[in-house]
């Protein structure tokens, strides 16, 4: 009996919430939303119809109004149903984000992005655009995909002597500038080399200290910096990966759905374009895509649309 009079409860809640959102769009009146309410304990399917229809109508406004439902509804003691209903319907965002290049490899990121028909953010180093005409190419051919989103990952790298690179934030900044002009980007959107630091709107985390001068003279200047939540490395002359597509796939999920990622119901994923080399490592991004997209409300996203 208990479990039922919850059960009720938290379909009510969810039929009030549903309301809520529908009162929000089309300012309906008070005497209405006593008569769904009722509705929505006695009638469950109703209230589902309730809480679909108006969450269809606040989708693409990626209110906070969805996250909130979630949060008050408990799960406990709900029936599976209910928790199909919250996962399915609440927009999640996956920033699929591929560092360093161009490199070889990232024609095949080109390719596979337009084949899954899924938008992806290259993080390009100027150095590498400018080694070859053939890596160049491939810069063109990300530029020229509406699929594909370019930003900034600097000039030289760093060398790789990061703390060397960040002791001076000043031409740490220039190197970024350089980049920009460099590879013609369009985004002020950045990524520390070797530094897992974000700094979006008002909001910063920093990994490690000796970048995060640099990270606040890039923001000082307009720019969003962007870290990660999860990385995935593939070796790119065996294709083997240090976490299976399953791995990844539930650490991915599980940011989403714990709410753990550095911005709620947003994951941003780190790999490298010269992981993707081989046949054997284009597979398992593939895979890894095709598992992402079983989540009718996952979408994938380009980084300059993340949440300031
Ligand atoms: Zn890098």
């Amino acid at each position: 009996m208990g479990k039922i009079f919850k059960s009720s409860l938290v379909w009510m809640s969810l039929g009030m919430t549903a309301l809520g959102l529908v009162s929000c769009n089309q300012n309906s009146g008070k005497k209405e939303e006593k008569n769904v309410s009722v509705d929505s304990v006695q009638q469950k399917n109703d209230s589902l119809v309730v809480v679909q229809n108006s969450i269809t109508k606040v989708d693409s406004l990626r209110k906070d109004s969805i996250t909130k439902m979630e949060e008050n509804t408990s799960y406990t003691g709900v029936k599976d149903t209910t928790v199909l209903l919250t996962d399915s319907i609440s927009p999640r965002y996956v920033y699929l984000t591929f560092d360093d290049g161009p490199l070889n490899g990232s024609q095949y990121l080109d390719s596979i992005a337009t084949a899954k028909g899924i938008k992806i953010n290259a993080f390009l180093i100027g150095a590498h655009d400018k080694m070859s005409k053939k890596l160049h190419g491939f810069t063109e051919r990300y530029k020229n995909n509406p699929l594909v989103d370019c930003y900034n990952h600097s000039y030289w790298h760093a060398h790789d002597k990061y703390t060397t690179f960040y002791s001076n934030p000043q031409t740490a900044f220039e190197d970024f500038e350089l980049a920009e002009q460099s590879l013609g980007l369009q985004h002020k959107i950045v990524r520390l080399p070797g530094r897992n630091i974000w700094y979006v709107g008002d909001r910063k985390k920093v990994d490690l200290k000796s970048g995060a001068s640099t990270a606040e003279l890039l923001h000082q200047n307009g720019y969003k910096v962007m870290g990660w939540d999860c990385e995935w490395k593939i070796n790119g002359v065996t294709g083997k990966p240090d976490l299976t597509v399953n791995q990844l796939y539930t650490q991915m999920k599980n940011l989403l759905r714990k709410g753990t990622s550095y911005t709620k119901n947003n994951v941003v994923l780190l790999t490298h374009d010269n992981m993707y080399q081989t046949k054997k490592g284009q597979k398992l991004l593939s895979d890894l895509i095709d598992s992402l997209k079983q989540h009718p409300n996952y979408r994938f996203e380009f980084m300059r649309n993340y949440p300031k």
